[in-house]
């Protein structure tokens, strides 16, 4: 049979055997709904409770502190629309970054056209955010600040904590309704977070990229920030989200974020130790990459890679018929392929962000599965190099530039 390696953890992770195994018993006997007055309810509610404990104790906030939303894009939407709705009488000016999630970006694009102001800031080739820009950018009517703490195609992690130290000073200075909100969604089991360090007002998080089921998300609001329901009719999750509790997929949210804290030192050195091999093994293999994103402020399981000459897609595809799951940053969008926007925005050409291909582990990958795809991997690109105009152009340019050659 042949190897099957899925390198595509920042798209989603499979579900933990512990995780499964915790959140049975609510798929099946203990289905009661956690409002009910009668023991079946009681015994939901208590599931739901000490779920929330777990989860608030894997960024180190409070229980009260963290909504049960349906994914990390309902997490980015809640805190957003429910910031920018409740705070638009003191102002419609919102800042992010150029290389949010789409979940992000989305929003931001949605509410600029009925009328909100959205300054993007660019990233320099490292992928950073420079502080400095975030405070060149605040207004008298800013008030949201969402810059994502670590990023879904190349790893790099946001200045959070300097940040938010920024807009603590603002605040002392009287600009009051200014709030900021980070996206940990690709962070969370990758990295320590906690939220007193970070200092952010709201931090969304997602299930399914921690080991957990699809479906599952939360929004930290730090207590006291006031936000406008997005889901209204149901006094569930303190009146801030209605709709009867996913029990059995916030239990396993909060087995998932359980494992991801008592394993999270031994999975980020496993995952750093496998992912630098690769880039090794990569570096030595195959001529013409480029490596994206920092090289030290990173998440520990990815790697992003250009290689020249050829698309990104080719690649995943020659990949996957090999057994190897990748992805592009790529959007398909109308039929057309367009170059990541992330790749774009580093200040890479065209042709490298259409080369750029995101390699994700995962904290089960083995040693194995990494010299398997350095095995396939060199052969893949040369084989597509040997069909691509653009590699025969510049060899014959180097060849002009180099006769003795
Ligand atoms: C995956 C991801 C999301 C979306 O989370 P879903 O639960 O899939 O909706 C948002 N932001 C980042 C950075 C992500 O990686």
């Amino acid at each position: 049979m042949k190897r099957r390696v899925y390198l595509d953890h920042s798209a989603t992770t499979p579900i933990d055997p512990r995780v499964v195994e915790a959140m049975l018993p609510y798929l099946t006997e203990k289905f009661g709904n956690p409002s009910s007055v009668h023991l079946f309810g009681q015994e939901a509610r208590a599931a739901v409770d000490r779920a929330r404990q777990l989860v608030a104790e894997l960024i180190g906030a409070q229980p009260q502190e963290l909504i049960f939303v349906s994914s990390g894009t309902e997490a980015n939407n809640l805190a957003i629309r429910g910031i920018a709705e409740r705070a638009a009488p003191y102002g419609r000016h919102i800042i992010t970054s150029a290389i949010e999630h789409p979940s992000v970006r989305g929003v931001c694009q949605a509410l600029e056209q009925r009328g909100w102001e959205v300054t993007r800031l660019p990233v320099g080739e490292d992928g950073l955010v420079r502080v400095e820009d975030v405070r060149a950018a605040i207004r008298p009517d800013t008030v949201l600040i969402t810059i994502m703490l670590a990023n879904n195609e190349i790893g790099t992690i946001q200045p959070i904590a300097e940040i938010s130290h920024l807009v603590r000073e603002e605040r002392q200075r009287g600009h009051r309704h200014l709030w900021f909100h980070t996206d940990a969604v690709q962070a969370a089991g990758r990295m320590a977070i906690n939220v007193a360090e970070l200092g952010c007002d709201l931090l969304s998080l997602s299930g399914h990229k921690l080991y957990a089921p699809k479906g599952i998300g939360a929004l930290y609001v730090r207590r006291g920030v006031q936000l406008a329901p997005q889901m209204l009719g149901g006094h569930q999750e303190r009146d801030r989200r209605a709709g009867t509790e996913a029990v059995p997929l916030i239990v396993a949210f909060g087995k998932a974020a359980e494992l991801a804290r008592q394993e999270l030192d031994a999975r980020i050195e496993r995952m750093r130790a496998l992912r630098d091999r690769f880039e090794r093994g990569v570096a030595e293999r195959i001529t013409d990459v480029v490596f994206n994103g920092h090289r030290e402020r990173r998440l520990p399981h990815l790697s992003n890679i250009s290689f020249r000459y050829i698309e990104g897609e080719g690649l995943l595809i020659n990949l996957d018929l090999q057994g190897i799951a990748v992805s592009t940053g790529s959007a398909c969008s109308s039929g057309t392929l367009e170059p990541s926007p992330v790749i774009r925005a580093l200040g890479r050409d065209e042709e490298l962000a259409r080369g750029a291909v995101r390699f994700s582990l995962g904290k089960d990958t083995s040693e194995e599965d990494i010299d398997y795809v350095l095995e396939v991997l060199p052969q893949a690109v040369e084989s597509l190099r040997r069909i691509s105009p653009l590699y025969h152009r510049a060899l014959g340019e180097r060849a002009e530039r180099s006769p003795s050659n």
